[in-house]
């Protein structure tokens, strides 16, 4: 097993890894607003923001110009860590807007304690030559945002590839010829179905550097205790928020459970502030009540796995009884398995 627990020393305070930032969307023009989780769920300090959607929201980037704190705007706690992308993922299909220099501006700014670099992700759709062109200006806007970057927030430098010698070789460049705090691992999301092919990325990347990893985009309840497993410092989701558009449910130790599937339940199989003293009827009519508890059942979820760890259970045993259920994530755990152990 590759779990590993470490510190990070940031601008606003501590932070115990392995972590989850919850994805907050603020800044983007969606209905899908994140509820207020900071100070509620304790496990939970810290967040994910795209710093290009803000600086782009222009009434609210103007109150951050002129005085208002990111955290003031976003009503949490001034302690808030907050992890700021260059919202690269939004170039998937529109053209870059951004340059090294402007988005470290912005998240300087926005008083971020982690930076991401830009980045221009990949999609399974492109041929080999341009998602190739793809890693190569990741790589250069990486180098030229490491030149530039001063101060106490933690630079992690955004890697993409399809492939695992890619990461490799983009990581180690990045390694010899920049000097970052961390790395993170992009264009996961795409082929997130994919369990197997993820799996052999993000472990190529944890091999090729010792540094904090961090994977964007698959903190969900099915990849977080893959991805503790396969020792990831760090990952983000808005899982939460999307699964409860949906009427998904999800539940610690098993996964997303559609609504309309478990309609004659009264009491929810769940004991967090949401569902331990409402019924199901309740929780089906509010969409925010919802959110909530399924970002609690990350939290849930993260406990457990530490639990496990901390208890010195087994947790190889622990992860053969929690992926059982589903034969694509059983397969899938399987081949990090064996993967691991040739490690280890
Ligand atoms: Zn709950």
């Amino acid at each position: 097993m590759l779990y590993r627990r470490r510190k990070l020393d940031l601008p606003h305070g501590k932070v115990q890894t392995p972590v989850l930032f919850p994805v907050r969307n603020i800044g983007k023009r969606s209905s899908d607003n994140t509820p207020a989780y900071v100070g509620t769920i304790p496990d939970f300090s810290t967040a994910m923001i795209n710093a290009r959607s803000i600086r782009n929201r222009e009434p609210m980037w103007n109150r951050l110009t002129n005085g208002v704190t990111l955290r003031e705007e976003m009503d949490v706690p001034e302690d808030t860590i907050v992890f700021a992308d260059s919202g690269g993922f939004d170039f998937t299909a529109e053209e870059i807007d951004t340059t090294p220099a402007e988005t470290l501006d912005t998240q300087a700014q926005l008083g971020a304690d982690i930076y991401g670099t830009v980045d221009v992700p990949l999609s399974r759709e492109n041929r080999a030559a341009e998602n190739q062109r793809r890693i190569d200006q990741s790589v250069e806007y990486a180098l030229e945002a490491s030149d530039r970057h001063t101060g106490d927030a933690l630079l992690f430098a955004s890697v993409h590839g399809y492939d695992p010698e890619t990461i490799r070789n983009s990581i180690q460049h990045l390694e010899k010829n920049g000097d970052f705090d961390g790395y993170a691992l992009g264009s996961m999301v795409p082929i997130r179905t994919d369990y197997k092919k993820v799996t052999k990325l993000v472990l190529s990347a944890r091999q090729a550097t010792d540094k904090h990893l961090h994977v964007y985009g698959l903190g969900g309840i099915v990849y977080q205790p893959l991805l503790l497993y396969l020792g990831v410092d760090s990952f983000d989701s808005s899982a939460f928020i999307r699964s409860a558009g949906n009427r998904n449910y999800l539940i610690p130790g098993f996964g997303g459970e559609p609504l309309r599937n478990i309609e004659s339940l009264d009491r929810l199989p769940c004991p967090c502030p949401v569902c331990g003293q409402r019924e199901l009827d309740e929780i089906r009519e509010d969409r925010t009540a919802l959110t909530k508890h399924n970002l609690w059942a990350l939290a849930i979820e993260l406990r457990r796995f530490r639990y496990v760890v901390e208890a010195g259970r087994d947790v190889e045993e622990y992860l053969d009884l929690r992926f059982q259920g589903n034969e694509v994530t059983r397969r899938a755990y399987e081949t990090a398995k064996q993967q691991v152990r040739r490690l280890t």
